[in-house]
């Protein structure tokens, strides 16, 4: 076992969602922002569409999720936002108008932690635990700037696939490791000039299960990123709910949030025995199952 996870389970699942709306397209292309209706409108599909077929989902398969929420998008799209909070689900900080730290010093990155934090808390009361960097964009000094803010944990970054922990100046910060490998942008956004095309949802279905399986028998943490503007297309949303079934199949799996892992990563109790095994003596029942991915249409 490489990670003891509680009750006994044998690997970890979040579903998180970047409610980015058009800020990181503010923040990346602002001449351009103030005059393509066409940019502007792909990602208002987000706060328009997106959110509230995501947050029907989640009803359907309750589960609760961890939501990040620039807070230009909180300010600009207030309404969605308090949808979020009120169905329960976590929020965590994204930045205020969804900037890359790379393109930012020190000092400016304090002074955009300090506006995101103060709108998450005046406009919907929130005092996030996580934080996920825009674009998962990290500065080295990024985890003590967060510390200093009282965060438990980050959700930005690709170094395990099992939480662990980052130093800082501050000490160390829970990190709660993500993939592009489980992300809906780089498979289904269109990109004029980028090399993939638009992802055929079977095939992301069939990929993102087997992620999930060989990470299962991995003891793994397997953290979905998807953005309502992407993934809020109703063929994705019936991705994600054959994806959320193929993964009940198999036992052992916390479906829990980003706080809940780092909560359970700080409390200490999770070490892996001495000696631990690599793989659950169960392997074989698993590899078998991990085989069939079967496309919805296929049924
Ligand atoms: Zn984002």
């Amino acid at each position: 076992m490489r990670y003891r996870w509680p009750d006994g389970k044998q690997s970890a699942v979040v579903l998180s969602f970047d409610f980015d709306a058009e800020s990181g397209f503010l923040f990346r292309e602002p001449e351009k922002a103030k005059r393509s209706l066409g940019d502007l409108e792909e990602r208002r599909f987000g706060p328009r569409v997106g959110v509230d077929r995501i947050l029907a989902l989640l009803d359907k398969v309750k589960l609760r999720a961890s939501f990040f929420i620039p807070g230009w998008t909180v300010e600009n799209h207030l309404a969605p936002s308090k949808r979020i909070r009120d169905a329960g689900h976590e929020i965590g900080a994204h930045g205020n108008v969804h900037e890359a730290v790379g393109f930012l010093d020190a000092t400016q990155e304090e002074r955009i932690m300090q506006e995101q934090l103060a709108i998450l808390r005046d406009q919907l009361g929130v005092k996030p635990a996580g934080y996920r960097s825009p674009s998962w964009d990290v500065n080295v000094w990024t985890p003590g700037i967060l510390k200093r803010h009282g965060f438990l944990y980050d959700t930005s970054l690709m170094g395990n696939d099992i939480p662990y922990e980052i130093d800082s100046e501050n000490g160390p910060l829970v990190e709660v490791p993500v993939q592009w490998l489980m992300d809906d942008a780089p498979l289904f956004r269109h990109v004029y000039g980028s090399t993939n095309a638009i992802a055929d949802p079977g095939r992301v279905l069939q990929m993102w299960s087997k992620e999930f399986a060989a990470m299962h028998a991995e003891n793994g943490c397997f953290v979905l990123t998807c953005h309502p503007f992407v993934s809020g297309r109703a063929s994705r949303i019936d991705l994600l709910e054959d994806l959320v079934a193929y993964m009940r199949r198999s036992r052992g799996v916390w479906f829990t949030t980003c706080e809940e892992i780092a909560r359970w990563h700080a409390g200490g109790d999770r070490a892996a025995p001495e000696g631990g095994l690599t793989r659950q003596p169960k392997s074989g029942r698993i590899a078998a199952r991990r085989k069939r991915v079967r496309p919805r249409g296929a049924r």
